[in-house]
């Protein structure tokens, strides 16, 4: 199998092997990645626009008992920094974006040992009683391990937590699926098939869900390509994906240490991304990893969205992820690369 062939199954529409995806990780030029990834791009979205939602991250403990070797947010439980927001402190967060005319709240944290089930579905319908936002929380370690302290099942939180008013879930811990990846970064955490089996639950509740990439610690190119065939096959099962967004492992202040990969590996890794998840609609930007020139160059290597205007970040900026942007930076960035901004709510519907 050469580049040319695996170019022209690309063009023809047909989905690539996991051997093929490899190759195009590993020896296409960005040149061809720019082109075939913005064919099948404009292929799912032919208006030259590029959607953001305003939206904030709430992060709402940094306890956490998993000791991730890549996480530099945590605290042990007790330990010295350990902090978990009152209810008063959350509703005033969302209040903040409420008041900037945002739609979306990000409400993730840490493995919390004190916090049980009654805890969230008091916050959310708190949050849901006050605010006309979209509650886009807590990813499957958060679920998994909230379903076990509280003596529920999976589906019997999830549909709690969706009667409380939770809308859709973050991808986030999915960092690599591959279990001798897992083993190495985050020994404690979901298995691959915990992490899948949490999605396809929430799924066919009718749960929707993003899915995420942490790339750049310890996993192989050939382990890159595995992630992005999970998510396929769940996603031909469920249809519950709406976007994918990769990021780069951010080395400073973890135990895990290591170097941080560059903009030219983020831009081979989004484009391989977007011509191998041939099933997912939307590919969101990392400009809080990567910057707004990457970000922006990401624009023409399959990236359809530019996420969430953020507004505060605490889990990636604490390993050394620096940046953040105004709306009014975003919509130039945007605009800059040719492409016309569009507001959109966390189902993907426009806005403006
Ligand atoms: S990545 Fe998440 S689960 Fe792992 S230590 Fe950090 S907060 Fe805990």
């Amino acid at each position: 199998m050469s580049l040319t062939d695996v170019a022209g199954k690309v063009e023809r529409g047909v989905r690539l092997t996991a051997p093929e995806g490899l190759l195009l990780l590993g020896e296409a030029d960005l040149s061809l990645l720019r082109t075939l990834a913005s064919l099948v791009r404009f292929r799912k979205h032919s208006d030259p626009e590029v959607t953001y939602v305003i939206g904030r991250n709430l992060s709402y403990t940094n306890v956490c008992w998993v000791q991730c070797a890549f996480c530099a947010f945590y605290r042990l439980p007790g330990e010295e920094g350990a902090w978990t927001l009152t209810r008063e402190e959350i509703l005033a967060k969302v209040q903040d974006l409420v008041t900037l005319g945002g739609t979306e709240i990000l409400f993730q944290g840490g493995l919390n040992p004190a916090l049980k089930i009654g805890w969230y579905e008091e916050t959310f319908r708190a949050i849901k009683g006050a605010f006309p936002v979209h509650l886009h929380a807590l990813s499957p370690a958060e679920l998994l391990y909230l379903a076990k302290i509280s003596g529920l099942t999976l589906p019997a939180t999830l549909e709690r937590l969706k009667r409380a008013g939770l809308d859709s879930i973050p991808g986030g811990g999915a960092e690599i699926l591959v279990d001798a990846v897992r083993q190495q970064i985050s020994p404690l955490k979901d298995t691959t098939e915990e992490w899948l089996e949490c999605m396809r639950t929430a799924h066919h509740l009718g749960i929707p869900s993003t899915a995420t990439m942490m790339y750049g610690s310890v996993e192989t190119p050939e382990q890159r390509i595995e992630h992005l065939c999970q998510i396929r096959e769940l996603q031909d099962e469920t249809r519950g994906f709406t976007a994918f967004v990769a990021w780069n492992y951010q080395p400073d202040h973890t135990v895990l240490g290591g170097t941080r990969t560059d903009g030219m590996d983020h831009l081979r890794t989004v484009a391989v991304a977007r011509l191998m998840l041939d099933n997912v609609p939307n590919l969101q930007a990392s400009w809080v990893t990567q910057g707004p020139e990457i970000a922006r160059t990401s624009l023409f290597y399959g990236v359809n969205d530019f996420g969430s205007t953020v507004l505060e970040e605490k889990v990636v900026s604490a390993a050394g992820a620096t940046w953040l942007l105004s709306l009014d930076e975003i919509l130039a960035s945007i605009r800059s690369a040719g492409f016309t901004p569009r507001r959109r709510n966390t189902r993907y519907e426009r806005l403006d």
